[in-house]
């Protein structure tokens, strides 16, 4: 199972773990703007987000880099998000999450392929 790694923004490379969370920018289907702060375990889909918020069913939340405010979607899949996650040194994934609030799914693009985790 994956442990905890570093992520890092796809355009500024900025590391955007805190603690054991990755912090991103949400903008919201109507406008609205937020911090949402992520568990770094694969797989693991709990969440808090500031201001405190439901999202509707469904929604599709775009995530943001919180140092270049670049928006974090997927060139490939459109209602994914894309972050870097780094191994080591020299090796990196790419991490897509579902941009749907209530889809739990998670790809992890590594050079044998792509595995899938979802939510319980
Ligand atoms: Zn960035």
């Amino acid at each position: 199972m994956i442990q905890k790694y570093n992520f890092h923004c796809p355009k500024c490379r900025h590391h955007l773990n805190q603690n054991q969370d990755i912090v991103l920018k949400t903008i919201r289907t109507n406008g609205d703007l937020g911090k949402i702060s992520l568990s770094t375990t694969v797989g693991n889909y709990s969440f808090e987000h500031e201001p405190k918020v439901q999202f509707e069913d469904g929604e599709l939340v775009t995530f943001a880099c919180t140092s270049c405010d670049f928006e974090l979607n997927s060139d490939e899949f459109e209602n994914y998000a894309r972050l870097i996650m780094a191994v080591d040194e020299n090796i990196e994934f790419d991490i897509l999450f579902s941009r749907r609030a209530g889809i739990q799914k998670t790809y992890l693009v590594t050079e044998d392929g792509i595995e899938t985790y979802s939510g319980t």
